[in-house]
């Protein structure tokens, strides 16, 4: 394992000040991105080339920093953006940070109540309102900006460092978990640390670090009692009614979920 060393004397110091006196280039890029309507949930032609320009994009950049980036496409009928994996630096003696982010958005119109045209990334007093400003295309962005302030300063970094980007969270991460698995033994094999920073801050000047999400279980439950009808006049009482059982089940789903294995029930466990 790697044990966790202080940035030499200085260091810290020059790369904020390198941070500060670039603001507004960091800020114009986001404002290019969030310009993107990269919409992954509504399946349209249109969109969906305006979420493969985004990824695109996000290729080049980490590119021009020196990563080599791979995009790997999946074809279905209305194409699925590409995933990007990219690394930078591969020294054994350093641990690896593979950071995770999605470039893609919800759908967004003014008229859902938006106070400012969501593809125009608006300062209001002192924030940066705007579709993916911050889920998740400001801190995918803050992640290469980070890599690329030690890149202009010329300082080592103290990681390697590993990106895995993709175009369709926001529809349920089309394509990801396939990947993952497919590069388990390649990309991801050396990666010491994820960091997801698909997340949110407690304030405007407290930052959060989020150590676990719940994440979503999907499954179908069928109660059956009889596989023919019944008078419920002669045999209500003495057969249970599967509406009533499955209402039961349901209505007790947080006991369930917390102390029942969802094998004992006959369940698929699979969850993401
Ligand atoms: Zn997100």
């Amino acid at each position: 394992m790697f044990s966790p060393s202080s940035p030499p004397a200085g260091l810290l110091e020059k790369v904020f000040q390198y941070i500060d006196l670039h603001q507004n280039e960091f800020v114009q890029t986001l404002k290019e991105w969030v310009a993107m309507e990269s919409d992954s949930v509504q399946p349209l032609p249109r969109l969906r080339q305006e979420l493969f320009r985004m990824m695109a994009l996000a290729a080049d950049k980490l590119r021009c920093l020196g990563a080599s980036v791979d995009s790997l496409p999946n074809g279905q009928t209305l194409p699925i953006p590409p995933i990007i994996l990219a690394e930078l630096g591969n020294d054994p003696k350093k641990p690896t940070v593979c950071f995770y982010g999605h470039l893609d958005v919800q759908p967004a119109r003014q008229e859902d109540g938006w106070l400012t045209d969501p593809y125009t990334l608006t300062e209001v007093d002192g924030k940066l309102y705007g579709r993916g400003a911050t889920d998740n295309k400001g801190p995918v962005l803050a992640w290469i900006n980070a890599v690329s302030t030690f890149r202009s300063l010329e300082e080592d970094l103290p990681v390697n460092i590993k990106f895995v980007i993709e175009g369709m969270e926001e529809a349920g991460s089309v394509g990801l978990e396939e990947l993952v698995r497919k590069e388990k033994d390649r990309f991801f094999s050396s990666v010491d640390y994820i960091v997801i920073s698909d997340n949110l801050w407690l304030s405007q000047r407290k930052p959060a670090l989020t150590y676990g999400t719940r994440g979503n279980s999907y499954f179908t439950v069928e109660v059956k009692c009889r596989d023919q009808d019944f008078h419920s006049g002669t045999f209500g009482g003495i057969l249970n009614e599967p509406m009533a059982d499955l209402v039961a089940l349901l209505g007790n789903n947080t006991i369930l979920f917390d102390s029942v294995p969802l094998a004992s029930l006959g369940l698929p466990a699979s969850s993401e």
